[in-house]
């Protein structure tokens, strides 16, 4: 482990969203192609035994979380490089002080500061 730098550097920042971006773009289409395949391959099969559609059925569902996780993902580095493209990248929604580096690190797509997520998380 590096020191964690007192300042962010968002250029670097920048780089490491983008490029974990078009990767969970990559998984996304990815899985969404398996997804279909998947889809396809139990239209074509017709209805099978209650066993079989038993699985079939919880193995749709296991596609379609991985879809939707990879797909809120990718909103969320959306929406942090979007703020980096604002200026607001790295600064608390609610207090406006600056979110730690070492926190964006972890999730860049951060939008509050400790203090402030533990409140927001409370109030859900
Ligand atoms: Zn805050």
């Amino acid at each position: 482990m590096t020191a964690v730098a007192d300042h962010l550097d968002l250029t670097q920042l920048g780089v490491l969203l983008r490029q974990r971006y078009d990767e969970t773009a990559a998984q996304l289409r990815t899985e969404t192609e398996a997804e279909a395949a998947w889809l396809r391959h139990i239209h074509d099969q017709g209805p099978g035994d209650s066993a079989d559609a038993g699985n079939a059925v919880s193995e749709t569902a296991e596609h379609g979380l991985v879809t939707a996780a990879l797909q809120e993902q990718l909103n969320r580095l959306g929406d942090a490089l979007t703020r980096l493209g604002e200026g607001t990248l790295g600064t608390c929604d609610r207090c406006g002080e600056p979110v730690p580096p070492g926190r964006l690190e972890v999730m860049p797509w951060a939008t509050h500061c400790v203090p402030c997520q533990s409140r927001v998380d409370r109030r859900r």
